[in-house]
């Protein structure tokens, strides 16, 4: 990997003209075959498109290779789910789940037993899981607003409480969860069969919906902590960074699409006997977008580079970067759709579902606020 030099290895480039491709021949097709009352890929449709990509190699990419994934690093995996997202479902996941669902990253914290019961299966079986640190009480500041408890009791723990706005939740096999114990907040994974488990919808602007989950007297056994008791929330950090830097490559990704869209309309399009294309007005529009999402790309691929390196400023360099290309991402894809007229708003084509997305992208996985106090609180260090 040359990002120093700004060249992506051959390798890499050809994985990522490969996921393009795939993504270009197989999921584009099939979204639009699909009616307009459909929220994402629906099953068996998705069982088809998985069996071709495991075939070619794309599943769970950015999985550890010794888990059965395909063990790129945080860099590799910007660059390829820049591509994989050039479609109409590409959140909450690109690729809309077509090349599986890696298992949350805290689980790579588990012993073995819990590798080889959660993580492994969930990568060779393409079970998906969903990830529970939100409530009722607020999601941007989990540590004081966690109130859902992990009691220890004789045979394991007693968890109760209310999750909000988990992804996932409705098709999920397991999941990990964040809850109060007696010494902090602590992770546990848990089967979604486990009796007391009662999943609700919340019905939002983005097509998928995330859910309420509410754990009542849920027996979990002992060896469902996840690492240390109250590290939970430590653990959860090392997520969130590839959250980040995921929702960070697909807003480029978005983007990056949303202008070719538009800029094919307005290379055809005619108004007062002549193009789009040929006003300034149009063309500045262009130039705009081009300069904030190749700055948003750049921000993305250096915090993917340091997550590589260790390095410890990667977690604020992963909050510029989802800061950055998320806010550029809405923004450039409101004005795509304004060249693009009233086509941009209709459901022929996905600007519409990536403008829905990319709204509630600013709040997940790191609200803008809250990835603007980690830049900031560098820059005023000592005077807050
Ligand atoms: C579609 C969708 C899917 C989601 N999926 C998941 C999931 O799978 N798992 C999960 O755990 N959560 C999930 N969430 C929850 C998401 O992480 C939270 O919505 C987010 O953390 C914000 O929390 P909140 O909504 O409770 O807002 P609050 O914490 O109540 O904050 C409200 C507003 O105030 C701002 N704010 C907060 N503190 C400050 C401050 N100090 N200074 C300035 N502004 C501040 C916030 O940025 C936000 O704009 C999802 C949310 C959505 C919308």
């Amino acid at each position: 990997m040359t990002f120093a030099g700004f060249d992506l290895s051959d390798e890499l480039a050809a994985l990522a003209n490969l996921v393009r491709d795939f993504t270009a021949r197989e999921i584009v097709p099939a979204e639009a075959a699909l009616g307009p009352e459909h929220r994402s890929i629906p099953q068996p449709v998705l069982g088809d498109l998985r069996t071709k990509a495991r075939q070619v190699g794309l599943w769970c990419m950015d999985a550890p290779e010794e888990y059965g994934g395909g063990g790129l690093g945080a860099f590799d995996s910007v660059v390829v789910w820049e591509q994989a997202c050039k479609h109409r479902f590409c959140f909450p996941i690109a690729g809309g789940g077509v090349f599986g669902h890696t298992p949350p990253v805290v689980l790579y914290a588990g012993t073995p037993e819990q590798i080889d019961t959660w993580v492994r299966p969930a990568i060779a079986e393409a079970r998906t899981g969903f990830s529970a640190v939100a409530e009722p009480s607020g999601g941007t500041d989990p540590k004081r607003a966690i109130r859902t408890t992990a009691e220890r009791v004789a045979d394991g723990w007693l968890l109760n409480g209310t999750k909000m706005w988990i992804t996932h939740a409705d098709h999920a096999e397991y999941g990990v969860v964040y809850a109060r114990t007696a010494s902090g907040i602590s992770a546990f994974v848990l089967d979604t069969s486990t009796p007391g488990i009662t999943i609700t919808p919340i019905p939002m602007m983005r097509d998928a919906w995330p859910f309420e989950v509410r754990f009542d007297d849920c027996l979990l056994p002992e060896d469902a902590l996840i690492g240390e008791e109250g590290h939970g929330l430590t653990l959860a950090g090392a997520w969130l960074s590839k959250g980040r830097l995921s929702y960070a490559a697909r807003a480029v990704g978005v983007a990056e699409e949303a202008m070719r869209l538009a800029a094919d309309w307005a290379a055809e399009r005619e108004t007062f006997g002549a193009p789009l294309a040929t006003r300034q007005a149009i063309q500045f529009v262009f130039a705009d977008a081009r300069v904030a999402v190749d700055a948003a790309r750049l921000l993305t691929w250096r915090a993917a580079w340091l997550a590589d390196r260790g390095r410890p400023e990667a977690r604020r360099a992963a909050a510029m970067a989802k800061l950055s290309a998320t806010e550029t991402g809405f923004g450039v894809v409101d004005q795509m759709i304004q060249v693009l007229g009233a086509m941009g708003l209709a459901r022929e084509l996905p600007l519409e579902s990536w403008f829905r997305d990319l709204r509630a992208a600013r709040l997940i996985e790191g609200s803008s606020e809250i990835l603007r106090d980690i830049v900031a609180r560098d820059e005023l260090r000592g005077a807050r």
